[in-house]
């Protein structure tokens, strides 16, 4: 299936779609507590991601975790990013977004599509994780897709830093590092960090030139 998706950009759906960490900082606070008394602004910003949150680390919260990844419930009504929808027609009217490409479980395929329709994405293919590999280990997933798929993916739009550290070296494609102006700066991975979807789209209007796509 991958084999057959057009070139193009490919696209993350969490946090870089819908805004997801908020439903899960918001029960891991709910269940096992805010001790430092922060904001999910805060705490968001202080750990980037909540498996670095140190009183966040039993066992317990690893099994709530694990629940929350596969509860399909829970991707259900995840709210939108402002003006995501809006910005990625725009971008596909001069690069075509290949695939979206996501570590949420396969298992809930069925969800995530009804919700990108219902918020006006585009109909593309969908490249989820296989639901049998479980939690750990997203970024080395999604980077092995990018890099056995570069001849077709150009790049990825995603918020997530940590997917740079796990792409191989060579790698060629473009991390449009969403939501982020700072990033490593040690990499020989080519990153454009975009604060908003409005640099987002700038950044890849000008690599479209720069291919001469337009
Ligand atoms: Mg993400």
């Amino acid at each position: 299936m991958i084999e057959d998706i057009q070139k193009g950009i490919a696209l993350d759906i969490d946090d870089t779609l819908s805004i997801t960490h908020v439903s899960w900082y918001q029960g891991l606070m709910d269940t096992f507590g805010n001790p430092e008394n922060l904001t999910i602004q805060e705490i968001a910003k202080k750990y980037s991601h909540s498996d670095a949150v140190p009183y966040w680390e039993s066992e317990e919260v690893i099994q709530w975790k694990i629940a929350k990844y596969y509860d399909v419930a829970g991707y259900k009504n995840l709210p939108i990013i402002e003006n995501a929808h809006h910005l990625v027609e725009r971008i596909s009217q001069f690069l075509p977004i290949s695939c979206y490409l996501t570590a949420r479980p396969e298992s809930t395929r069925e969800v995530t599509q009804e919700w990108l329709q219902k918020h006006g994405f585009p109909e593309i293919p969908l490249i989820m994780k296989p639901t049998e590999l479980g939690r750990s280990n997203h970024n080395p997933w999604k980077a092995s897709i990018l890099a056995e798929y570069e001849d077709r993916l150009l790049g990825i739009i995603d918020d997530n830093p940590g997917l740079i550290a796990s792409l191989p070296p060579t790698y060629d494609g473009t991390v449009f590092l969403y939501s982020h102006l700072d990033y490593p700066h040690d990499t020989t991975i080519n990153v454009i960090p975009c604060k908003d979807w409005d640099s987002v789209y700038l950044e890849i209007f000008r690599m479209a030139r720069l291919f001469g796509k337009i």
